[in-house]
């Protein structure tokens, strides 16, 4: 795979405001020679993967952090997120009675875009934190002064994580029964009898398949994938590569790219981007969108009308989904157009709590995915996945759920950087609800 140069003069939102010109091109000089993190063909693979989701015969899981942090990038973090993912695969798996693409927000989600260019504290005003492929976190001038070498330490951090990713979901760590036994200790915990019976019948599942002789084997390895936003046009840019089987552009920093809310204008240097690269890619879909732009934009991302190249992640808030989706579903569909649809039930139920934490509520975001899926089963199209912040660790950022996570337990362990993520036992509560769903 050799370099490639993707250049234009279009406006770019949510961009850096490097110091230093000179630093920032060496920074993406050597970005342009270090090795793919992903390869073309994985990405063809998880195409086709995304394309049996577009037509209900997979279902998507992406999950992980708002934000990945370079501290926080340890094997315990990690295999802990991924841990998380493989529990909830394993119920959804069951629930949906179909693959689940496994997909985490991970190795290379270290950019974020941001609502106010800068922050102001105790009446000190510097710039926002953007990620840590940007500035740091810290609320010190030096800190928050964007640093060009940061790209360069993203890189590694992301290869150094999917390192990890495949070695664990290649290991045996995925093993399928293991999995299930972790699954079975969370429903041995009395907060969570209400998902003992679903447990229960997988556990029978599990039974049956040994009694008749599956090879048990061949499911100690998975297929994991990784995802991020393609906001930071100075990493995503040298990363894109040339496929010397095929001519065609890849950007090589994950299998699956997204384009934010924010940067999904459709004359803007995002979109074009994405047009040029062969990865399957996401683009999120607030509330608030254009039905006739989104059919603009289909033409510009997927000319082609190929399954599984582009999917729409909604989030829109538990209290509009059913009245702002189905029209935009509905277009899209009568379109002709193949887009995979998954669901984003974070992003539209973010708040402030009265002791100033941006949390969201558990029972808000089981209420999206379930109008997800009443609009979905309305319209006769195809609910194919959700889209989760999450951790193996148990913080409490986000409200509610068995533990009952109350406003004056946010300060206990909040970690995030950026928005609230839900924990371990959340998301498996996430997870069992949602088997629910697709199994009615
Ligand atoms: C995100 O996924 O963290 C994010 C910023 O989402 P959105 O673009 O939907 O606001
Ligand atoms: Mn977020």
């Amino acid at each position: 795979m050799s370099p490639a140069t993707i250049t234009s003069d279009l406006p770019a939102a949510q961009q850096p405001n490097w110091p230093d010109r000179a630093v920032l091109d060496d920074a993406v000089a050597q970005l342009a020679t270090y090795p793919p993190l992903v390869f073309a063909g994985e990405c063809d693979n998880l195409r086709d993967r995304m394309a049996a989701a577009s037509i209900g015969e997979a279902f998507v899981l992406q999950g992980g952090d708002c934000a990945e942090t370079f501290v926080h990038a340890t094997a315990d973090n990690i295999r802990d997120r991924i841990k998380t993912v493989l529990q909830m695969a394993a119920v959804l798996t069951y629930g949906a009675g179909m693959p689940v693409i496994k997909m985490g927000r991970m190795a290379g989600q270290f950019a974020k875009p941001r609502s106010k260019d800068t922050e102001t504290r105790d009446g000190v005003t510097l710039p926002a934190y953007r990620g840590d492929m940007v500035n740091d976190f810290a609320f010190t001038p030096e800190s928050r002064n964007p640093d060009p070498g940061r790209l360069l330490r993203g890189y590694h951090t992301s290869a150094a994580t999917l390192n990890l990713v495949r070695a664990f979901t290649q290991g045996g760590f995925a093993d399928l029964r293991g999995v299930h036994d972790w699954n079975v200790g969370f429903v041995s915990n009395s907060a969570n009898r209400r998902y003992e019976g679903l447990a229960h019948e997988i556990d029978k599942a599990m039974r049956f398949m040994a009694a008749c002789g599956v090879d048990f084997e061949a499911m100690r390895a998975t297929e994991f994938w990784s995802a991020h936003e393609a906001l930071l046009l100075d990493y995503e840019r040298p990363m894109t590569r040339v496929d010397s089987r095929t001519g065609d552009l890849y950007d090589t920093s994950g299998h699956f790219l997204w384009i934010g809310e924010r940067t999904r204008q459709i004359d803007h240097a995002h979109l074009d981007f994405v047009s040029r690269i062969r990865n399957p890619i996401g683009m999120k879909v607030s509330d608030k969108a254009d039905p006739d732009e989104l059919l603009r934009i289909i033409d510009l991302l997927d000319p082609h009308r190929e399954p599984g190249r582009l999917t729409f992640i909604t989030r829109m808030g538990s209290g509009k989904i059913r009245d702002a989706m189905p029209s935009i579903v509905e277009k899209v569909r009568d379109s002709g157009a193949i887009v995979t649809w998954i669901c984003d039930p974070m992003h539209g139920n973010t708040f402030e709590s009265a002791s100033g934490f941006k949390t969201r509520d558990f029972d808000d975001v089981v209420d999206e995915v379930r109008g997800f899926f009443e609009v979905h089963r309305s319209l006769g199209t195809v609910p194919g996945g959700l889209h989760i912040e999450l951790t193996g660790n148990d913080v409490t950022e986000c409200l509610g759920g068995a533990e009952r996570i109350l406003d004056a337990d946010l300060n206990k362990r909040y970690e995030s950087v950026c928005d609230p993520r839900l924990n371990h036992q959340q998301s498996l509560e996430l997870a069992f609800l949602t088997a629910e769903m697709l199994s009615q």
